[in-house]
C-alpha cells in the first residue's frame, strides 16, 4: 500500500482544482488522500455537484473506496484501487461543467494499459472552467505531443442554466519503453516524453467564431461587429455558428494559431450582459496573449503543469532525466496553488523563472 496523503482543500486559492488534481493524482500513484476544509476559499464551500461527480467518476474509474462523498462535504477520503481503463458515461446532471469533471480522470487513463472512451455530460462552455474548443484545439493538442494520443468530439454544446452538453473523448495512452532505470518512489516509464513550449512562433490566423444557440440572430451580428469595430480580422475569419442545445445559449470563441501552439479566448454570454460586453472580455484576453508574447497563456499554463509533472516523475535517474519547460505570464494563485499539490504527491521540481523582461516567466518541470 502505498503512503497515505494529507492535503488541505483550504491552502492557498482553496477552490475545486486542489479537489480534481488531489483525485487524478491519487490513482495515479496508488496513494489514499484525505482533503479536509474542501473548497474553503470559496464563498459556499464543498463539494458542488461537479467535483461530487468527478469524485464519483475517479471512485468508478479506479473501484475505489469512498467517504463523505455528499454535496457540501468538506472532507472526504479516497482510497485508490488499480485504475481500469475502457468504456465509461459520467453525467453531472447539471450546467456544471463537465470538462472540469475530465480533469480529474484524464491523467490516469492517458498512461493506462488499454485505450479508453469516455461520454461526458454537462456544461461545455462555462464561466472560469475550460470551453470545450479549448480543451478540444489547445489543451489535448499538446498534451497529444507528449505521447498520449486523445480526440474530443463535441455531440452538442450545454450551457447554464439547462446543462445538457455531451461530447466524446478517445485516449490512446501512451507507449510505455520496454524498460526505463529508475529509482525507488518513481514509477518507472509511463510513455510521457519531455515537452518544451518557449517560443510561439509567427501567427499564422486568428479566428472569431460565435456560437449561437435557440436565442435571436441580432445578438450573434453585434458580437460579431464588435471585434469588427475592435480590430482588422483577415477575410472570412469571423462568423457565426447555429447549433442545437438544450436551452439557450452563446459564447464567442476565439482561436489564435501560432506556429507552435494554439491558444482559445472564450466570452461566455449570460442573461443582462451585451453582446459588445461578451465581445469585449473574449477580444481582451486575446489581446492580453498577443501583447504577452509568450507560447502559452495563464489557463494553459495551469492545465499543462500536472501532465508535464508526471512525465517528470517517472524515472529521476540521471540517464533517464525527463523535463519540460515553457514560457507563459506571470502565474496566477491558482497554478501557485496547483504546483504545491503536485509537488506534495510527486516531489517533482518545479522552478518558475521571471525573465528580465516585463511580466513573463518560464516554468521549468524536472530535469
Ligand atoms: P471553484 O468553484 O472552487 O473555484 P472550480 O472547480 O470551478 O472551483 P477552479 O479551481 O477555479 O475550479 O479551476 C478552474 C479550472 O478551469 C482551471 O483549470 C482553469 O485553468 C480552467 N479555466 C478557467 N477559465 C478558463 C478559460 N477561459 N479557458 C481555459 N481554461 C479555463
Amino acid at each position: 500500500m502505498s503512503d497515505p496523503i494529507n492535503i488541505d482543500g483550504s491552502q492557498g486559492e482553496g477552490g475545486g482544482q486542489i479537489v480534481r488534481s488531489s483525485l487524478a493524482l491519487s490513482m495515479v500513484t496508488g496513494r489514499p488522500v484525505t482533503i479536509d476544509r474542501v473548497r474553503a476559499g470559496r464563498a459556499k464551500p464543498g463539494l458542488k455537484q461537479q467535483h461530487l461527480t468527478a469524485l464519483r467518476a475517479a471512485q468508478e474509474i479506479c473501484r475505489a473506496t469512498v467517504t463523505g462523498d455528499t454535496i457540501g462535504s468538506s472532507s472526504f477520503t479516497f482510497h485508490p484501487g488499480d485504475v481500469v481503463p475502457g468504456n465509461y458515461h459520467f453525467a453531472i446532471g447539471t450546467a456544471g461543467s463537465a470538462t472540469l469533471v475530465l480533469q480529474a480522470i484524464l491523467p490516469p487513463l492517458l498512461i493506462a494499459q488499454r485505450p479508453s472512451r469516455l461520454i461526458l455530460e454537462g456544461g461545455t462552455h462555462n464561466p472560469w472552467a475550460p470551453p470545450f474548443d479549448f480543451l478540444q484545439r489547445s489543451y489535448l493538442s499538446l498534451v497529444n505531443r507528449m505521447g498520449p494520443q486523445v480526440t474530443a468530439t463535441l455531440e452538442r454544446p450545454g450551457f447554464y442554466p439547462a446543462g445538457g452538453g455531451r461530447f466524446i473523448v478517445e485516449i490512446e495512452p501512451a507507449k510505455r519503453a520496454e524498460s526505463l532505470t529508475h529509482s525507488p518512489g518513481a514509477p518507472g516509464d509511463l510513455g510521457l516524453s519531455n515537452f518544451h513550449l518557449l517560443e510561439r512562433g509567427e501567427i499564422r490566423s486568428r479566428i472569431g467564431r460565435v456560437l449561437l444557440c435557440n436565442l435571436p440572430d441580432h445578438i450573434a451580428d453585434r458580437e460579431l461587429e464588435e471585434l469588427a469595430r475592435l480590430d482588422q480580422w483577415e477575410p472570412d475569419c469571423l462568423f457565426r455558428e447555429n447549433i442545437k442545445a438544450h436551452g439557450p445559449g452563446n459564447a464567442i470563441v476565439i482561436e489564435v494559431v501560432g506556429e507552435h501552439v494554439i491558444e482559445v479566448f472564450i466570452g461566455i454570454g449570460e442573461q443582462g450582459t451585451k453582446g459588445e460586453v461578451v465581445a469585449q472580455r473574449a477580444f481582451e484576453e486575446m489581446r492580453e496573449y498577443l501583447v504577452a508574447n509568450v507560447p502559452i497563456g495563464p489557463h494553459l499554463a495551469d492545465q499543462l503543469l500536472l501532465p508535464m509533472a508526471l512525465s517528470a516523475w517517472q524515472s529521476d535517474t540521471p540517464d533517464h532525466r525527463r523535463e519540460g519547460s515553457f514560457r507563459t505570464v506571470r502565474l496566477t494563485d491558482h497554478s501557485k496553488t496547483h504546483i504545491k499539490v503536485l509537488q506534495a504527491f510527486l516531489g517533482t521540481a518545479i522552478v518558475i523563472e521571471e525573465e528580465a523582461q516585463g511580466d513573463t516567466v518560464i516554468v521549468k518541470i524536472g530535469g
